[in-house]
């Protein structure tokens, strides 16, 4: 062979094309058999992305963290499964059908397939074969049967209620899709409250255990950004509950102020309350308290200086029997959920705020604490504002210790025809009645083409008009879809399930219970909402039966947070022109120098700010480990042996094999954690401690053939660590030293004891 042939140059797309065949050809890709019985696999769950045409950075971001950890386990010896699916229903698919004035099902499958390439492209080692679109008929009878199984158990419901509306996507948006600031989570426009039936899923009855398993989590590998968000979505309230007497009862009244309750001078009630109604006193009340419900608050209003609220007019006997004025305001529920509070201007700022706004009904705090110029004084020394002395103590005898929950149910319906239809006919005589399981799926029909006016569904009259199943009448189906929220309900479920059961049994296959609960959810940091949902519906199916081997109800082991990735320090917008394309990168330097830069260039609970440094850096460590091994493979073949001189530099070979040992510990350590950003620069931190170890050597002259025998045997450990993150590369080298082949490659973590230090060790061969 020719001295050129054994040193080929770094062409990334023709050794990323020959890997990515051989993978194929392997069947890589394919999830293992499922472990033997009583044995767990490790499922790594990635995001599940809208079919939107093209892979963004922060795509990249997320499966190349899930593919390196996928990776690296099977390098330890587990059985892995990284299954993947698109969450292909919704408004930005139907949206961009509408523009094409084309069918939406066609434009999804177009949109999939593209996406797809670019993964395989980019090397990720997913099971292509179970991977699953949102929108087949076979994975949404499942939307349908996990409908009716909660409806089934009270928790799906119909009201008449206070939906956030967008003007612009004309569809009701879940909690989670409003983003801070009251816009829309699609076009960011404001979004205003209106009153319209909807379908509800009710999570309160299992807002506690969600709760309860926190410190279970905690003690489980989930990062500390995931644990933030199912705190903060929870929104736990700790305080103090005691009865008042309301004019139809008692009203049960909470506050967070332990110690100051018996402080209160009014009380503050969610338009939620059920008890409500009981407080209106007049019909001007009532029509203000309509207006509230329905008329559009701003939701940027949120503040306690501008939300609105409505006075009864009336007031109840507080604790002390001085009467409390009662009001109604939606800040409660954005405090605590739909419940009474009690306000205590003494103590509360938000309730100053409101007790501000009520200057004639209200009191105000007496004295300097609210005096505006003393506040500003006591600012001015650089002293809280809140006034000298411990705070004001009035506990309220006989109060139970209690808590609240701001968490609460929300709209899983829309007017839109691109989801998955409820399986619910409306009867004249019966009202919503539950399409008989047996009758699943209820077909969406996959020519609608919808114009972004109105319901495309109402007006077919070959899917609306439909006997009612009990008695047979004319009926019609319902037109509301559900969101796409819903159907993530479950999208961590079908990969576990093969393709070819998925129809029969997707909640109850025996081979799910070796993937379940996934071993890791490697998800953006803007998941924490529908994380928070799938906890409250597993436990759900776990109560119900299907998921009883999931005791705990949780679906997921272990959690990775990530943040975004942005560029020039602001969101990569077409708008702003500094949206990074991942196929410009991939083609310029190949999959592994992007692999890699995205991995260096942040841990993951920090914001990515995309640079052409990283892929510099990465591209430079790949090519440079590329050609020096490849040299040192060349010169191996060329080194003379003196035994004399090979036990003279014994301790050489022995801290070459400590600083290998080290290193590959610490690259394990951090890879098993996901930091991979510490996993690369250890890489490179060990190729430096191997390139030191030649040059000391080279000072007394050519290296012995145990020294390079030792050197080489250092490059390809350093090689197979290197194939989580750079698979393409580190495989070609590793075949390229002739020591392995395609099919015989070494599967296991490298071990450092493959170093020869001993004279005999390098010239048997121990170093294969
Ligand atoms: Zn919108
Ligand atoms: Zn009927």
């Amino acid at each position: 062979m020719s001295e050129n042939a054994r040193k080929p140059s770094y062409e990334a797309a023709q050794i990323e094309s020959e890997r990515q065949a051989a993978w194929v050809e392997r069947g890589d890709y394919s999830a293992p058999a499922p472990p033997a019985d009583g044995e767990r696999g490790v499922y790594v769950k990635s995001s599940s992305p809208f079919t939107s045409g093209n892979l963004h950075m922060g795509h990249v971001r997320d499966y190349t963290i899930g593919d390196a950890y996928a990776r690296f386990r099977r390098a330890r010896g587990d059985d892995v499964l990284m299954g993947f699916g698109f969450d292909a229903f919704g408004l930005p698919a139907e949206l961009a059908a509408i523009e094409r004035e084309i069918p939406v099902a066609g434009w999804v499958e177009e949109c999939g397939e593209r996406m797809l390439v670019q993964m395989q492209r980019l090397g990720y080692s997913f099971d292509y074969d179970r991977v699953f679109y949102s929108s087949d008929e076979a994975q949404y009878r499942w939307a349908q049967w996990l409908f009716l199984t909660l409806y089934e158990m009270g928790m799906i419901y119909l009201d008449d209620t206070t939906v956030d509306w967008c003007d612009t996507c004309q569809t009701t948006l879940a909690t989670i899709q409003v983003e801070e600031g009251g816009t829309c989570w699609r076009c960011h426009n404001e979004v205003r409250l209106i009153r319209r039936p909807t379908w509800f899923l009710k999570i309160t009855p299992y807002l506690e255990a969600n709760d309860a398993n926190m410190a279970k989590l905690e003690a489980q590998p989930w990062d500390e950004l995931a644990l933030a968000t199912q705190r903060y979505i929870l929104g736990r309230a700790e305080g103090v509950e005691f009865e008042l007497e309301g004019p139809a009862g008692p009203l049960t009244v909470f506050t967070p102020h332990r110690d100051a309750a018996g402080l209160a001078t009014f009380v503050l009630l969610s338009p939620r309350h059920p008890d409500v109604d009981d407080w209106i006193a007049d019909a001007a009340v009532r029509e203000e308290l309509e207006q509230l419900r329905s008329g559009g608050w701003e939701r940027s209003a949120r503040d306690a200086r501008s939300v609105p609220v409505v006075d009864t007019g009336r007031a109840v006997p507080g604790p002390g029997g001085e009467g409390l004025p009662v009001l109604v305001s939606p800040l409660v529920d954005a405090r605590f959920g739909p419940t009474a509070a009690l306000g205590i201007p003494a103590v509360d700022e938000a309730d100053r705020d409101i007790a501000a706004r009520f200057p004639g009904r209200l009191p105000g705090v007496d004295g300097p604490k609210t005096g505006l110029s003393d506040g500003f004084s006591a600012h001015r020394r650089g002293e809280a504002d809140e006034g000298e002395g411990a705070p004001p103590s009035a506990p309220v005898e006989g109060a139970r210790e209690a808590k609240r929950y701001r968490a609460n149910d929300f709209s899983i319906s829309r007017q839109r025809s691109w989801g998955t239809p409820i399986p619910i006919v409306h009867c004249p005589d019966h009202g919503p009645v539950p399409v008989p399981a047996a009758d699943l799926p209820v077909v969406l029909p996959r020519d609608i083409k919808p114009t972004g006016e109105g319901n495309p569904l109402a007006e077919r009259s070959d899917f609306v008009d439909v006997a009612c199943p009990q008695c047979g009448k004319p009926a019609k189906r319902e037109t509301d879809t559900l969101d796409c929220h819903f159907d993530a309900l479950f999208l961590w479920v079908p990969a576990t399930v093969p393709p070819e059961d998925r129809a029969a049994q997707m909640f109850t296959h025996p081979e799910s219970r070796k993937w379940l609960p996934a071993e890791r959810l490697v998800a953006g940091g803007d998941s924490g909402g529908f994380v928070f949902d799938q906890r409250i519906v597993t436990k759900a199916l776990r109560d119900h039966g299907e998921f009883a081997y999931m005791e705990e109800g949780e679906p997921f082991e272990g959690c990775l947070f990530h943040e975004m990735v942005i560029a020039d320090g602001r969101k990569m917008s077409k708008h702003l022109g500094n949206v990074v394309d991942p196929d410009e990168l991939v083609g310029r330097l190949g999959a592994d120098t992007v692999r890699v830069a995205v991995l260096w260039a942040a841990g993951p609970a920090k914001t990515l700010n995309w640079s052409d440094a990283a892929v510099r850096f990465a591209n430079k460590f790949l090519r440079g480990f590329w050609t020096y091994a490849h040299d040192r493979f060349v010169e191996l073949d060329g080194a003379k042996h003196d035994p004399e001189k090979a036990a003279a530099t014994e301790k050489q070979r022995e801290k070459l094999r400590g600083w290998c040992e080290n290193g590959l510990g610490r690259i394990a350590e951090d890879t098993a954690e996901l930091q991979m950003h510490k996993s690369i620069r250890n890489l490179t931190r060990l190729f430096e401690r191997i390139q030191q170890y030649e040059k000391q050597l080279k000072k007394r002259g050519q290296l012995d053939r145990v020294d390079a025998e030792a050197l080489v045997a250092a490059i390809l450990l350093l090689a197979r660590a290197l194939q989580p993150f750079a698979p393409h590369a580190a495989e070609a080298i590793l075949i390229n030293s002739g020591r392995f082949t395609s099919d015989d490659l070494p599967g296991a973590w490298p071990d450092a004891t493959t170093i020869p230090v001993a004279v005999d060790d390098a010239l048997s061969g121990a170093a294969s």
